[in-house]
Protein backbone atom coordinates (compact mmCIF):
# COMPACT_ATOMS: atom_id res chain seq x y z
CA UNK A 1 0.00 0.00 0.00
CA UNK A 2 2.59 2.65 0.81
CA UNK A 3 4.12 1.75 -2.20
CA UNK A 4 1.41 2.48 -4.03
CA UNK A 5 0.82 5.60 -2.36
CA UNK A 6 4.47 6.75 -2.91
CA UNK A 7 4.29 6.20 -6.28
CA UNK A 8 1.28 8.58 -6.56
CA UNK A 9 2.60 11.22 -4.86
CA UNK A 10 5.98 11.10 -6.64
CA UNK A 11 3.60 11.27 -9.70
CA UNK A 12 2.07 14.21 -8.21
CA UNK A 13 4.80 15.87 -7.12
CA UNK A 14 6.08 16.20 -10.10
CA UNK A 15 3.15 17.10 -12.12
CA UNK A 16 3.15 20.11 -9.38
CA UNK A 17 6.41 21.43 -10.27
CA UNK A 18 6.50 21.48 -14.36
CA UNK A 19 2.52 23.23 -13.85
CA UNK A 20 3.93 25.64 -11.25
CA UNK A 21 7.18 26.52 -11.47
CA UNK A 22 7.55 28.88 -9.09
CA UNK A 23 6.93 26.11 -6.69
CA UNK A 24 9.87 24.06 -8.32
CA UNK A 25 12.84 25.50 -5.79
CA UNK A 26 10.78 24.34 -2.81
CA UNK A 27 9.21 20.83 -3.54
CA UNK A 28 12.92 19.59 -4.73
CA UNK A 29 14.22 19.93 -1.64
CA UNK A 30 11.10 18.60 0.53
CA UNK A 31 11.12 14.75 0.99
CA UNK A 32 7.68 13.09 0.85
CA UNK A 33 7.34 10.82 3.46
CA UNK A 34 4.28 8.23 4.89
CA UNK A 35 3.51 8.50 8.49
CA UNK A 36 0.49 7.96 10.68
CA UNK A 37 -0.32 11.84 11.18
CA UNK A 38 -4.38 11.34 10.59
CA UNK A 39 -4.71 13.68 7.51
CA UNK A 40 -1.32 15.35 6.19
CA UNK A 41 1.19 17.77 7.67
CA UNK A 42 4.66 18.91 7.72
CA UNK A 43 7.23 20.22 10.08
CA UNK A 44 8.90 22.71 7.39
CA UNK A 45 11.40 20.32 6.31
CA UNK A 46 9.55 17.02 4.92
CA UNK A 47 5.99 16.50 3.97
CA UNK A 48 3.90 13.91 5.79
CA UNK A 49 0.87 11.93 4.24
CA UNK A 50 -1.40 9.50 6.57
CA UNK A 51 -2.05 6.66 4.51
CA UNK A 52 -5.40 6.13 6.08
CA UNK A 53 -6.56 9.24 4.95
CA UNK A 54 -4.86 9.51 1.20
CA UNK A 55 -6.69 6.42 0.61
CA UNK A 56 -9.84 8.24 1.37
CA UNK A 57 -9.23 10.74 -0.78
CA UNK A 58 -11.36 10.28 -4.44
CA UNK A 59 -10.35 12.72 -6.81
CA UNK A 60 -6.80 13.84 -8.29
CA UNK A 61 -7.81 17.24 -7.70
CA UNK A 62 -8.26 16.78 -3.74
CA UNK A 63 -5.13 15.04 -4.08
CA UNK A 64 -2.76 17.50 -5.71
CA UNK A 65 -4.91 20.28 -3.04
CA UNK A 66 -3.62 18.19 -0.02
CA UNK A 67 -0.33 18.13 -1.56
CA UNK A 68 0.08 22.16 -2.32
CA UNK A 69 -1.43 23.01 0.95
CA UNK A 70 1.45 21.29 2.78
CA UNK A 71 3.87 22.57 0.18
CA UNK A 72 2.48 26.31 0.45
CA UNK A 73 2.50 26.22 4.80
CA UNK A 74 6.26 25.52 3.78
CA UNK A 75 6.59 28.12 0.84
CA UNK A 76 5.16 30.73 3.49
CA UNK A 77 7.64 29.69 6.19
CA UNK A 78 4.47 29.00 8.61
CA UNK A 79 6.04 26.84 10.84
CA UNK A 80 8.81 28.90 11.41
CA UNK A 81 6.40 32.03 12.07
CA UNK A 82 4.70 29.70 14.54
CA UNK A 83 7.45 29.30 17.33
CA UNK A 84 6.48 32.52 18.37
CA UNK A 85 2.80 32.30 19.22
CA UNK A 86 0.97 30.49 22.22
CA UNK A 87 -1.67 29.51 20.62
CA UNK A 88 -0.01 27.29 17.53
CA UNK A 89 -3.51 26.12 16.92
CA UNK A 90 -5.13 29.52 16.17
CA UNK A 91 -1.87 29.81 14.14
CA UNK A 92 -2.60 26.82 12.40
CA UNK A 93 -6.38 27.99 11.87
CA UNK A 94 -5.38 31.44 10.39
CA UNK A 95 -2.49 29.76 7.98
CA UNK A 96 -5.25 27.28 6.39
CA UNK A 97 -7.43 29.67 5.33
CA UNK A 98 -4.52 31.17 3.72
CA UNK A 99 -3.24 28.10 2.11
CA UNK A 100 -6.54 26.73 0.81
CA UNK A 101 -7.62 30.32 -0.45
CA UNK A 102 -4.17 29.69 -2.37
CA UNK A 103 -4.65 26.39 -3.39
CA UNK A 104 -8.36 26.98 -4.72
CA UNK A 105 -7.14 30.22 -7.01
CA UNK A 106 -4.54 27.41 -8.48
CA UNK A 107 -7.56 25.26 -9.41
CA UNK A 108 -7.86 22.40 -7.09
CA UNK A 109 -10.21 21.32 -4.52
CA UNK A 110 -9.76 20.26 -0.74
CA UNK A 111 -11.30 17.94 0.90
CA UNK A 112 -14.03 18.90 3.59
CA UNK A 113 -13.84 20.79 5.71
CA UNK A 114 -11.02 22.81 4.58
CA UNK A 115 -11.08 26.05 6.52
CA UNK A 116 -11.84 29.05 3.84
CA UNK A 117 -12.22 32.50 5.10
CA UNK A 118 -15.99 32.73 5.55
CA UNK A 119 -15.25 30.23 7.68
CA UNK A 120 -13.31 32.42 9.46
CA UNK A 121 -15.65 35.55 9.10
CA UNK A 122 -18.22 32.98 10.49
CA UNK A 123 -16.34 32.32 13.70
CA UNK A 124 -15.72 36.30 14.09
CA UNK A 125 -19.44 36.68 14.22
CA UNK A 126 -19.03 38.39 10.87
CA UNK A 127 -17.06 41.53 12.81
CA UNK A 128 -15.53 40.92 9.55
CA UNK A 129 -15.86 39.86 6.23
CA UNK A 130 -14.47 37.36 4.56
CA UNK A 131 -12.92 39.81 1.70
CA UNK A 132 -11.20 42.16 4.58
CA UNK A 133 -9.72 38.88 6.30
CA UNK A 134 -8.06 38.11 3.31
CA UNK A 135 -6.20 41.44 3.21
CA UNK A 136 -4.86 40.88 6.59
CA UNK A 137 -1.12 39.90 6.33
CA UNK A 138 -0.88 36.35 8.62
CA UNK A 139 0.01 38.42 11.77
CA UNK A 140 -3.03 40.70 12.20
CA UNK A 141 -5.33 37.63 11.15
CA UNK A 142 -3.83 35.27 14.37
CA UNK A 143 -4.35 38.85 16.45
CA UNK A 144 -7.90 39.35 15.20
CA UNK A 145 -8.01 35.16 15.69
CA UNK A 146 -7.31 35.00 18.54
CA UNK A 147 -10.19 36.59 20.10
CA UNK A 148 -12.86 34.26 19.09
CA UNK A 149 -10.52 30.84 18.98
CA UNK A 150 -7.81 30.11 21.22
CA UNK A 151 -6.76 27.00 19.98
CA UNK A 152 -3.33 25.48 21.84
CA UNK A 153 -2.82 22.24 19.81
CA UNK A 154 -1.67 22.76 16.13
CA UNK A 155 -3.32 20.52 13.54
CA UNK A 156 -1.12 19.64 10.89
CA UNK A 157 1.80 22.47 11.27
CA UNK A 158 4.32 20.38 13.52
CA UNK A 159 6.84 22.43 15.63
CA UNK A 160 10.13 21.33 15.32
CA UNK A 161 12.64 21.43 18.47
CA UNK A 162 15.89 23.34 18.42
CA UNK A 163 18.49 23.49 15.79
CA UNK A 164 17.76 25.80 12.72
CA UNK A 165 20.39 23.98 10.51
CA UNK A 166 19.26 23.06 7.41
CA UNK A 167 16.78 25.67 7.69
CA UNK A 168 13.77 25.19 5.80
CA UNK A 169 13.66 25.62 1.84
CA UNK A 170 10.87 28.75 1.40
CA UNK A 171 9.90 29.68 -2.22
CA UNK A 172 12.61 30.55 -4.13
CA UNK A 173 11.41 34.70 -4.98
CA UNK A 174 13.73 34.81 -8.03
CA UNK A 175 12.06 31.89 -10.01
CA UNK A 176 8.74 33.26 -8.84
CA UNK A 177 9.59 36.84 -10.59
CA UNK A 178 10.88 35.45 -13.50
CA UNK A 179 8.08 32.37 -13.94
CA UNK A 180 5.11 34.32 -12.59
CA UNK A 181 6.12 37.12 -14.96
CA UNK A 182 6.76 34.51 -17.96
CA UNK A 183 3.31 32.56 -16.93
CA UNK A 184 1.35 35.25 -15.38
CA UNK A 185 0.30 32.02 -13.73
CA UNK A 186 0.98 33.22 -9.53
CA UNK A 187 -2.51 33.75 -7.92
CA UNK A 188 -1.40 37.83 -7.20
CA UNK A 189 -2.50 37.02 -2.93
CA UNK A 190 0.31 34.26 -3.37
CA UNK A 191 2.41 37.56 -4.23
CA UNK A 192 1.16 39.37 -1.64
CA UNK A 193 2.10 36.61 1.30
CA UNK A 194 5.51 36.56 -0.35
CA UNK A 195 6.56 40.18 -0.46
CA UNK A 196 4.96 39.61 3.14
CA UNK A 197 7.68 38.15 4.34
CA UNK A 198 10.23 39.68 3.01
CA UNK A 199 9.34 42.90 4.85
CA UNK A 200 12.11 42.95 7.92
CA UNK A 201 10.62 42.30 11.22
CA UNK A 202 10.36 45.04 13.36
CA UNK A 203 11.72 45.31 16.34
CA UNK A 204 9.69 46.57 18.45
CA UNK A 205 11.70 45.62 21.38
CA UNK A 206 14.45 48.01 20.45
CA UNK A 207 11.91 50.52 19.41
CA UNK A 208 10.77 50.94 22.74
CA UNK A 209 14.07 51.46 24.28
CA UNK A 210 15.11 53.79 21.47
CA UNK A 211 11.77 55.99 22.67
CA UNK A 212 13.07 55.89 26.43
CA UNK A 213 16.65 56.76 25.72
CA UNK A 214 15.76 59.49 23.06
CA UNK A 215 13.15 61.12 24.84
CA UNK A 216 15.51 61.28 28.35
CA UNK A 217 18.95 60.71 27.37
CA UNK A 218 19.10 62.23 24.00
CA UNK A 219 22.24 62.08 22.11
CA UNK A 220 22.79 66.12 22.17
CA UNK A 221 21.97 67.91 25.51
CA UNK A 222 21.02 71.18 22.84
CA UNK A 223 18.14 71.25 21.13
CA UNK A 224 17.26 73.80 18.38
CA UNK A 225 14.23 76.27 19.32
CA UNK A 226 13.92 79.29 18.23
CA UNK A 227 13.61 81.47 20.65
CA UNK A 228 14.89 80.57 24.14
CA UNK A 229 11.77 81.36 26.05
CA UNK A 230 13.71 82.13 29.35
CA UNK A 231 16.38 83.68 27.66
CA UNK A 232 14.48 85.57 24.90
CA UNK A 233 17.25 87.94 24.03
CA UNK A 234 19.52 85.15 22.51
CA UNK A 235 18.88 84.63 19.13
CA UNK A 236 17.66 81.40 17.34
CA UNK A 237 20.13 78.58 17.88
CA UNK A 238 21.07 75.68 19.69
CA UNK A 239 20.71 75.60 23.35
CA UNK A 240 21.05 73.66 26.27
CA UNK A 241 17.72 71.23 26.76
CA UNK A 242 17.35 70.32 30.53
CA UNK A 243 18.22 66.71 31.00
CA UNK A 244 15.94 64.84 33.04
CA UNK A 245 14.75 61.68 34.12
CA UNK A 246 11.33 60.15 34.30
CA UNK A 247 9.74 60.24 37.55
CA UNK A 248 7.13 57.69 36.87
CA UNK A 249 6.25 55.16 34.17
CA UNK A 250 2.38 54.80 33.67
CA UNK A 251 1.52 51.48 31.37
CA UNK A 252 -1.81 51.44 30.61
CA UNK A 253 -2.66 47.61 29.52
CA UNK A 254 -6.31 46.90 27.54
CA UNK A 255 -6.83 43.84 29.11
CA UNK A 256 -9.44 42.91 27.19
CA UNK A 257 -7.84 42.60 23.73
CA UNK A 258 -5.87 39.73 22.24
CA UNK A 259 -2.43 41.14 23.62
CA UNK A 260 -2.53 39.79 26.78
CA UNK A 261 -4.01 36.73 25.87
CA UNK A 262 -0.74 35.94 23.72
CA UNK A 263 1.80 34.95 26.53
CA UNK A 264 4.93 34.88 24.94
CA UNK A 265 4.46 38.52 23.44
CA UNK A 266 3.11 39.79 26.65
CA UNK A 267 5.41 39.05 29.03
CA UNK A 268 8.09 39.97 26.41
CA UNK A 269 6.34 43.63 26.59
CA UNK A 270 5.90 43.01 30.67
CA UNK A 271 9.71 42.40 30.94
CA UNK A 272 10.65 45.04 28.45
CA UNK A 273 8.81 47.84 29.95
CA UNK A 274 10.10 46.80 33.97
CA UNK A 275 13.75 46.40 32.62
CA UNK A 276 13.19 50.21 31.35
CA UNK A 277 11.80 50.94 34.90
CA UNK A 278 14.60 49.57 36.51
CA UNK A 279 17.44 51.13 34.12
CA UNK A 280 15.95 54.86 34.76
CA UNK A 281 15.33 53.99 38.61
CA UNK A 282 12.10 55.25 38.10
CA UNK A 283 8.55 54.06 39.70
CA UNK A 284 6.17 51.79 37.32
CA UNK A 285 2.45 51.78 37.68
CA UNK A 286 0.59 50.00 35.28
CA UNK A 287 -2.98 50.71 34.53
CA UNK A 288 -5.34 47.75 33.88
CA UNK A 289 -8.68 48.65 32.06
CA UNK A 290 -11.22 47.77 29.67
CA UNK A 291 -14.46 49.15 30.19
CA UNK A 292 -12.75 50.81 33.52
CA UNK A 293 -10.18 50.45 35.32
CA UNK A 294 -9.95 47.40 36.75
CA UNK A 295 -6.81 46.77 38.97
CA UNK A 296 -3.51 48.86 39.21
CA UNK A 297 -0.31 47.63 39.96
CA UNK A 298 2.78 48.74 41.46
CA UNK A 299 5.35 46.60 40.67
CA UNK A 300 8.72 46.04 38.38
CA UNK A 301 8.28 42.40 38.86
CA UNK A 302 7.87 40.90 35.47
CA UNK A 303 6.44 37.56 36.66
CA UNK A 304 4.45 39.19 40.16
CA UNK A 305 2.74 41.80 37.12
CA UNK A 306 1.99 38.83 34.87
CA UNK A 307 0.11 37.07 37.60
CA UNK A 308 -1.69 40.15 38.97
CA UNK A 309 -2.82 40.71 35.24
CA UNK A 310 -4.08 36.50 35.05
CA UNK A 311 -6.16 37.41 38.06
CA UNK A 312 -7.45 40.33 36.73
CA UNK A 313 -11.28 39.63 35.69
CA UNK A 314 -11.86 41.44 32.54
CA UNK A 315 -14.90 42.10 30.22
CA UNK A 316 -15.75 42.58 26.67
CA UNK A 317 -15.59 45.53 25.85
CA UNK A 318 -13.22 48.41 25.47
CA UNK A 319 -12.91 52.29 26.38
CA UNK A 320 -10.00 53.96 27.38
CA UNK A 321 -11.58 57.17 29.14
CA UNK A 322 -11.24 55.83 32.80
CA UNK A 323 -7.57 55.22 32.30
CA UNK A 324 -6.90 58.41 30.41
CA UNK A 325 -8.79 60.57 33.10
CA UNK A 326 -6.57 58.60 35.84
CA UNK A 327 -3.65 59.71 34.62
CA UNK A 328 -4.58 63.06 33.01
CA UNK A 329 -5.19 63.69 36.99
CA UNK A 330 -1.36 62.56 37.97
CA UNK A 331 0.78 62.74 34.98
CA UNK A 332 3.68 65.59 35.46
CA UNK A 333 6.41 66.97 33.06
CA UNK A 334 9.11 64.19 33.42
CA UNK A 335 6.53 60.88 33.32
CA UNK A 336 6.42 58.84 30.50
CA UNK A 337 3.14 57.08 29.18
CA UNK A 338 3.07 53.73 27.77
CA UNK A 339 -0.40 52.41 26.15
CA UNK A 340 -0.92 48.75 24.73
CA UNK A 341 -4.27 47.91 23.01
CA UNK A 342 -4.75 46.31 19.99
CA UNK A 343 -6.59 49.82 19.04
CA UNK A 344 -10.31 48.58 18.93
CA UNK A 345 -11.39 51.01 21.88
CA UNK A 346 -14.41 53.23 22.00
CA UNK A 347 -13.48 56.91 23.40
CA UNK A 348 -15.05 59.87 24.13
CA UNK A 349 -14.19 63.60 22.89
CA UNK A 350 -12.97 64.60 26.14
CA UNK A 351 -10.80 61.41 26.61
CA UNK A 352 -9.59 61.89 22.84
CA UNK A 353 -8.84 65.60 23.78
CA UNK A 354 -6.63 64.48 26.83
CA UNK A 355 -4.54 61.93 24.08
CA UNK A 356 -4.15 64.35 21.79
CA UNK A 357 -2.20 66.82 24.26
CA UNK A 358 -0.57 64.78 26.27
CA UNK A 359 2.73 64.40 24.53
CA UNK A 360 3.10 67.89 25.17
CA UNK A 361 2.68 67.08 28.59
CA UNK A 362 5.24 64.23 29.00
CA UNK A 363 8.50 63.43 29.15
CA UNK A 364 7.46 60.54 26.73
CA UNK A 365 4.03 59.52 25.23
CA UNK A 366 4.38 55.23 23.70
CA UNK A 367 1.78 53.75 21.93
CA UNK A 368 1.77 50.28 21.36
CA UNK A 369 -0.92 48.57 19.32
CA UNK A 370 -1.63 44.64 17.27
CA UNK A 371 -4.25 45.99 15.13
CA UNK A 372 -5.17 49.68 14.52
CA UNK A 373 -4.11 52.88 15.74
CA UNK A 374 -6.81 55.05 17.84
CA UNK A 375 -7.91 57.97 15.78
CA UNK A 376 -6.96 60.59 18.27
CA UNK A 377 -3.43 59.05 18.37
CA UNK A 378 -2.76 58.84 14.63
CA UNK A 379 -3.65 62.53 14.03
CA UNK A 380 -1.87 63.90 16.62
CA UNK A 381 1.94 64.57 16.53
CA UNK A 382 4.31 63.71 19.63
CA UNK A 383 3.57 60.08 20.25
CA UNK A 384 5.47 57.30 19.73
CA UNK A 385 4.15 54.83 17.72
CA UNK A 386 4.75 51.08 17.36
CA UNK A 387 3.48 48.04 16.40
CA UNK A 388 3.56 44.81 18.76
CA UNK A 389 4.52 41.76 16.71
CA UNK A 390 4.40 38.04 17.68
ZN1 LIG B 1 -2.62 23.24 7.11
Amino acid sequence: MTEKILKELEEIRKYVMIKHPFLFSTIAKLPVVIENVKTAATDGRKLMFDPKFWNLLMFKEDKVGVFLHEVLHVALRHVEAMRSKTYKGTWNIVTDAIVNDIVKQLGYDLPAPAITFEDLAKMTNHEYTADELRKKSATELYWIMLKYVKKVEAEDLIPRSGDESGVAPSIDIPTVDVFGKMAGNIPGSLIERIEELLKPKVDWKRLLRVAFYRAYRGKGRYSWSKVHRKLPNLRPGRFPKKVVEPRKIYVLIDVSGSVVSEKLVFYQFVSEIAEIAKEFRTELEIVLWDTEIKNIIKSRDPKKIVEEIEKTPRGGGTIIDDAIYYIDDRVEESDAVVILTDGQVSSSPQAQKIMKELPSRVGVAVYCYTLEIMEPIRNSKGWKIIRIMP
